[in-house]
């Protein structure tokens, strides 16, 4: 975008297709030079931005969209943003959707995955001799996976097939937790560049442990920074032990020296629903 100036709505604004283009909501995925495709070679433009002025913006042509309402859902002003709730990545899920109705996109999971939208193929959540399993496309384009063996769901989004397959335990998610391992997802595929998260270093005296924990929340920061930067983040047991792949104990001990290390310092919290609230952290450094 040539645009050198740009203004923040207080709702989120979905992305909507016109005859004469299309109007990207905040969080929206868009490819552009320079970027690179997964597979090589670097986008380029067929007429240059550069070469042609900006198209009039018709005030009609975004109110109504600013204004539809129905499309709209769970949205919280940027201002009163709730980590707790993780309100940003709800909405940021929904933006998300949307991917999963792109096709290059979901192309390049059925390649990690090892499945394919064309035909019926063998099961990656249960073993099973004759393929069962399939791609299914809904009335607005959304692939999921369909699963008809009647042993867990019957349906699981691109993102629960990953997080199933790299855990090896088979996950339901929503909200916040479907939204970073689709962040996790998109950077395997290549679609989302993590951003550089330095972390204080443990001591020399660090357990294997605490040395993995510390990469995750690394990863994790860098994921989630991607989309809002800075922001704390939850890193809870429920969350951490799929991730890492770390029993409960082992978590708890290798975070204890994470914290003892002020890797990460607790800078707050939210509600969890539980009776314990969910502590929110950030780097150990001191923000510059
Ligand atoms: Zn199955």
């Amino acid at each position: 975008m040539a645009a050198t100036s740009t203004c923040h709505a207080t709702t989120t604004v979905p992305t909507r297709k016109f005859d004469s283009g299309e109007l990207r909501g905040e969080g929206a995925y868009v490819v552009a030079p320079p970027s690179v495709h997964p597979r090589g070679g670097e986008y380029s433009w067929i007429t240059s931005p550069k070469e042609v002025q900006l198209a009039p913006l018709d005030a009609d042509w975004v109110v109504p969209t600013l204004n539809s309402q129905s499309e709209i859902k769970s949205t919280t002003p940027s201002s009163n943003t709730t980590w707790g709730k993780d309100s940003v990545y709800q909405d940021y899920l929904e933006h998300l959707e949307r991917l999963d109705g792109e096709e290059e996109y979901v192309q390049l999971v059925c390649k990690l995955l090892g499945i394919t939208t064309a035909r019926k193929f063998l099961c990656v959540l249960h073993a099973e001799r004759r393929p069962s399993a399939a791609l299914w496309r809904n009335p607005k384009g959304i692939y999921s996976y369909k699963d008809f063996h009647g042993r867990g769901q019957s349906s699981y989004t691109l993102t629960e097939v990953f997080a199933s397959t790299t855990t090896g335990i088979e996950m339901a998610m929503a909200g916040p937790t479907l939204a970073v391992w689709k962040l996790r997802l998109m950077a395997e595929v290549g679609v989302l560049t993590p951003v550089p998260v330095s972390l204080p270093a443990l001591p020399p005296s660090a357990s294997k442990d605490a040395h993995l924990v510390r990469r995750a929340i690394q990863d994790i920061y860098g994921l989630r920074w991607a989309r809002e930067h800075g922001t704390p983040a939850p890193f809870t047991r429920r969350f951490m032990t799929p991730w890492t792949r770390l029993p409960e104990g082992r978590w708890e001990s290798g975070f204890g020296e994470v914290l003892k290390a002020n890797v990460v310092r607790k800078v707050g919290e939210c509600p969890s629903g539980f009776p314990v609230a969910t502590s929110l952290y950030l780097p150990g450094y001191e923000e510059d």
